[in-house]
């Protein structure tokens, strides 16, 4: 339970998106996907923190972005983005409490 699940949650979103079709975030996903690998891979979590951290400045960056796009789409890439967020602090708590 917990990061493991919440990320495979967010493949789940991510497959879904092809179907959304939004270019913005069909754009990002290969770098999520690598950034997710890179949370996955990481031996320890001072590691996963740090790719937790790049996955966040994607995501914000990401928001940002899509204030330009149509409202009913973005708001369904708004939701999945925010997961990935979420998972993203969920990895940088655990780095705390184990320091
Ligand atoms: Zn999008």
């Amino acid at each position: 339970m917990g990061i493991a699940l919440i990320l495979q949650t967010g493949r789940y979103y991510e497959v879904n998106m092809h179907q959304i079709g939004c270019p913005l975030c069909q754009k990002a996903e290969s770098d999520f996907s690598r950034i997710n690998e890179g949370i996955n891979r990481a031996a320890t979590l001072t590691e996963k923190a740090s790719h937790a951290r790049e996955l966040i400045q994607k995501v914000d960056t990401l928001l940002k972005e899509h204030e330009k796009v149509e409202r009913s789409l973005a708001e369904a890439c708004r939701a999945v983005l925010n997961l990935r967020k979420k998972a993203a602090e969920m990895v940088l708590k655990l780095e705390k409490v184990k320091r």
